[in-house]
């Protein structure tokens, strides 16, 4: 069922012991909206904690520094970001059957929650979270503000993706008004690379390949690659947004061999009209029109083959 903004305030007002649930690997934008969320809910009085599935990577530890570690049982569970149960990762699927509220953005979606607030328009679940605070008539203070903030700029690769609208600038101004450290925030996440960064840009970018005349690339790393680099999660967040940065190129593919299952992880990119949540949908994956996931459980080359023959289908690149 699908509640207004005002109705879901009203139930957290009404709740007193509160999980958070972001999805796995956890980016600015989940962890953003559920810290903002977690220190807005403290800062009422309640108990509300934060569970992601896989560690936190070190740009985005900040937030979890703002929070109180606090033990309770919940009454009530949200999810933030979180398009489909099997996000959840691992460590909080036990919760999959159990979350009542799922605050999220995304397009391409599976509905899991009995009760939802979903804005596909919204360039990032912070936006949403900054308005239910705001309904809420919650003090967004620095470090709420730092949180949405982070949220904001990530998903929207720093206000440069077209998902980002008027809406959005004109948060991220009631955030800096309010205290966010957006010079800072931008400097951490869009302009500081280690050095394992670097030597993993330059492997991927020495595997790549083009298709359908140079309308769409190619790139991957190994579980190999990544041990030999010394490179962490950390250092592999982005890789993704690579290949479609090149001229001409539609759609950009990134292929992580995943830890755990065997097969590929596989990121697609794309600018303007592209679509690309459709063709990871035919994969059982999804997310956005612009930036998509899914999973292909095969070797390097078939499941190259494989993608690559579905974009072409879907685009009629032939
Ligand atoms: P990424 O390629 O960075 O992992 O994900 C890009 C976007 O697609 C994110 O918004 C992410 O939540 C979504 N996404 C990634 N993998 C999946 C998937 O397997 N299923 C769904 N529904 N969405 C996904």
């Amino acid at each position: 069922m699908t509640k207004t903004l005002a109705e879901i305030a009203q139930i957290l007002n009404n709740s007193n012991n509160i999980y958070i649930l972001t999805h796995r690997s956890p980016d600015g934008d989940t962890l953003g909206s559920g810290y903002g969320l977690c220190l807005a809910l403290q800062k009422m009085h309640k108990n509300a904690k934060v569970l992601n599935s896989d560690n936190i990577s070190k740009n985005f530890l900040f937030m979890k520094e703002y929070v109180i570690e606090q033990e309770f049982e919940p009454e009530l569970i949200v999810s933030v970001d979180l398009a489909d149960t099997i996000l959840l990762g691992e460590k909080l699927s036990v919760y999959k059957d159990k979350i009542d509220i799922c605050i999220d953005h995304h397009k391409s979606r599976y509905e899991f929650a009995p009760i939802n607030y979903i804005e596909p328009d919204s360039a990032a679940t912070t936006e949403i979270i900054y308005l239910l605070l705001t309904e809420m008539h919650i003090e967004i203070t620095r470090d709420i503000a730092n949180c949405l903030y982070t949220g904001l700029a990530t998903d929207t690769g720093c206000f440069k993706y077209n998902n980002t609208t008027v809406r959005s600038f004109l948060i991220a101004s009631s955030l800096m008004n309010l205290g966010a450290e957006c010079s800072k925030i931008n400097r951490i996440m869009f302009d500081t690379k280690s050095r394992e960064r670097l030597e993993l840009e330059k492997t991927v970018l020495q595997n790549i390949k083009f298709y359908y005349n140079n309308k769409v690339a190619v790139v991957y790393y190994t579980k190999n690659m990544v041990e030999e680099i010394g490179a962490t999660d950390d250092d592999t967040a982005g890789i993704a947004s690579i290949p479609n940065q090149i001229e001409g190129v539609l759609v950009g593919v990134t292929m992580k061999e995943d830890k755990e299952r065997s097969g590929y992880k596989i990121s697609l990119r794309s600018s303007g009209s592209v679509d690309v949540s459709k063709i990871c949908e035919t994969f059982g994956g999804g997310g956005h029109k612009n930036a998509s996931g899914a999973f292909i459980g095969k070797p390097l080359e078939e499941a190259r083959e494989t993608i690559i023959a579905e974009i072409g289908k879907q685009l009629e690149l032939y």
